[in-house]
């Protein structure tokens, strides 16, 4: 009991002077957080209550004024950020780790910058980037939960991108999940090439009847895309799902094993989703429980390729997460203006991608005919004690894009791979 010891050896103060200012962070409940609880907030901020008395009396330079503005009382800034001008009511000191934690919360434990967007959508004060990646740095659930991430493999032979939403769909699968009974479970994930909206799908099994379920699903939200990109998994390239692509009239784009690397967005989805599931299963719901939640932090939150979120540039509306809480309504959102946006940025990132990987491509040593080949364990595939290798398979056919024929040595089946 050494703490016991320490304290009574060491009794704390009696109390604070009063002559210290010192402004405790209030742990408010920020469901009630209402304009009012604001403005008063406001108010008690000795910073902010004198800015707004040297704006009523007009203390402050033109230039300096004009970027304030007082609505029912609330003090707002006006901000320019990611091409778009906003006028945000600003946060009390008071209010601050409130509002981070909740938002942040709110998001499924995203990471600081999606956090960050997230709140510049309701809120300002000074020096904000700095405190929300302090604050999500320190997040002891975001800690434990988030694996580093590599480099992600950039693109190898981009597909033309439209600036259609819900043209071109992507579907993935995750690797296995924990489930009841140690029976491992998935989840198909559907993403927009465009908006990058994502859908996501639990399943009990990774296979055509329930990959072909959760196209159906997606299509019952939006219709049908006119194409859908998938990996040669075994689901996406039977013949039922062929089958039911065809028949639906929907493109159905196959690449090559492996070069699922080749499609960034899709992939940096796929990691962050398994961060966000890790951050569930460590509180005190179920991942699949938590699904709908994470669906939603994620296509509400502005995505760093698009400069906009999937929701916004998918219905033209700033998303709210269940329980995220704002005092002010949302700003209108200029539909035509965002969408151009996002496709500039898209196509120059897709160059940008294309670039950097061609760079690095003298380093890849390319294998000839006849080679014999080792090819990692797909993920999904894997437990934790598979190995991360399997073959070897003889390169039997050089194809276009660095990709290879292979054999296997023990059968007759040959693979479709790319140079990874
Ligand atoms: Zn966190």
């Amino acid at each position: 009991m050494r703490h016991v010891d320490y304290f009574s050896r060491n009794p704390l103060p009696p109390s604070i002077p009063k002559s210290i200012e010192k402004i405790e962070p209030k742990r408010v409940d920020v469901t009630e957080l209402t304009n009012n609880w604001l403005l008063a907030e406001q108010q008690l901020d000795s910073d902010l209550s004198k800015l707004i008395s040297d704006i009523n009396d007009n203390q402050l330079p033109d230039d300096i004024a004009k970027t304030y503005e007082i609505r029912s009382g609330i003090l707002h800034r006006r901000i320019q950020r990611n091409g778009r001008t906003r006028c945000l009511p600003i946060l009390p000191r008071s209010l601050r780790w409130s509002m981070i934690n909740n938002t942040h919360e709110s998001l499924m434990h995203l990471g600081w910058e999606k956090t960050l967007e997230k709140l510049y959508s309701h809120y300002w004060f000074e020096n904000m980037s700095k405190y929300v990646r302090k604050f999500v740095d320190n997040c002891v659930t975001c800690k434990i939960s988030k694996t580093h991430t590599g480099k992600v493999q950039a693109e190898l032979h981009p597909i033309p991108k439209l600036p259609i939403p819900w043209h071109t769909l992507h579907i993935d699968a995750t690797g296995k999940l924990s489930g009841k009974n140690d029976k491992k479970e998935y989840v198909f994930v559907l993403i927009d090439a465009f908006t990058k909206f994502s859908l996501l799908v639990y399943t009990p099994n990774i296979d055509s009847k329930n990959s072909i379920r959760a196209i159906k699903l997606a299509i019952s939200l939006f219709g049908a895309p006119t194409r859908i990109i998938a990996d040669q998994g075994r689901c996406f390239a039977s013949r039922e799902f062929r089958e039911f692509c065809d028949k639906s009239n929907i493109q159905l784009h196959l690449i090559a094993t492996g070069s699922s690397r080749a499609n960034g967005q899709v992939e940096r989805v796929m990691s962050t989703l398994k961060n966000m599931l890790t951050a569930v299963e460590s509180g005190d719901r179920s991942w699949q429980e938590a699904l709908p939640d994470v669906q939603l932090a994620l296509n509400c939150t502005h995505n760093r390729v698009t400069k906009s979120s999937p929701l916004e540039l998918l219905i033209g509306k700033v998303a709210r997460p269940l329980d995220l809480v704002t005092a002010v309504d949302e700003e209108p959102v200029d539909l035509d203006q965002i969408r151009n946006h996002a496709s500039e940025s898209i196509q120059s990132n897709a160059q940008y991608d294309k670039a950097r990987f061609d760079l690095g491509k003298a380093k890849l040593v390319k294998f000839s005919v006849g080679d014999f080949v080792l090819l990692q364990n797909e993920e999904r595939n894997q437990t934790k004690l598979d190995p991360k290798y399997k073959g070897p398979f003889k390169v039997i056919e050089l194809l276009d894009g660095d990709r290879y024929l292979l054999k296997a040595l023990d059968s007759r089946r040959t693979y479709k791979y790319a140079h990874a």
